[in-house]
């Protein structure tokens, strides 16, 4: 099987549980890990540097643009997001594949520079929970909620450019899908051609 780590997208909507689903997923492989990006947004409580985002000034994020250290970034609500290319190759050359969280324009980017990377989006089971689950959050505005259920109309439109779809109706389900889809992403014939090249040349069949 593929021997160096697989590249994933996996993006979703506030209010989807992407965090969750993949906390959940991390404790069910070690296979895979958190490509961790660089951001200059405050940490928010309980975020750790490092683990959750590298938290950086806008002039270090400037630097790494200049330096070619991130492959893709964006600014999202005023802040800069950026992938950290050493994130990404310390997990492929460790064999992990790794999973980058980011919103849909650094997933189109992502695409275009590994067009072999697979792009996975979370949905809702519908907006009415969606709009439930922002609500049920208790920490914002009516008026936020509003602004949040607008971006999500917006980010799914990108879903038609994903090649898998999961929808978080059960926690347990969503990431068992997102294993599956690991999973098979690993026997793709197209990243195993080694493994046909052999039974090819030999054999007396
Ligand atoms: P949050 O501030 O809620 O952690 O993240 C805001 C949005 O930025 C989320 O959709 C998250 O997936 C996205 N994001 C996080 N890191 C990156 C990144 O490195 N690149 C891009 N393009 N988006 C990111």
């Amino acid at each position: 099987m593929a021997e160096k780590g697989l590249l994933f997208v996996v993006s979703a909507p506030a209010g989807c549980g992407k965090d969750t689903i993949l906390n959940e997923l991390f404790k069910k492989t070690d296979s895979a890990g958190y490509a961790v990006s660089a951001t200059t947004r405050s940490p928010r409580e309980g975020e750790v540097n490092g683990v959750h985002y590298h938290f950086i000034t806008r002039e270090e994020f400037e630097r790494k643009i200049d330096e070619k250290e991130v492959l893709e970034y964006t600014e999202y609500c005023g802040n800069y997001y950026g992938t950290l290319r050493k994130s990404v190759n310390d997990l492929i050359e460790r064999g992990k594949d790794a999973i980058l969280k980011i919103e849909v324009e650094g997933a189109m980017n992502i695409r275009r520079l590994f067009p072999e990377a697979c792009l996975v989006f979370i949905l809702p089971p519908s907006w009415e929970v969606l709009e439930k689950r922002l609500r049920d959050r208790g920490t914002e505005s009516e008026e936020k909620i509003i602004e949040r259920t607008r971006q999500a109309r917006t980010e799914i439109g990108y879903a038609k450019n994903y090649d898998y779809l999961i929808v978080n109706d059960k926690l347990a389900v969503a990431v068992d899908d997102l294993l599956a889809v690991l999973r098979a992403e690993k026997l793709r014939r197209s990243r195993n051609d080694a493994l046909l090249n052999g039974f090819e040349e030999g054999g007396d069949a």
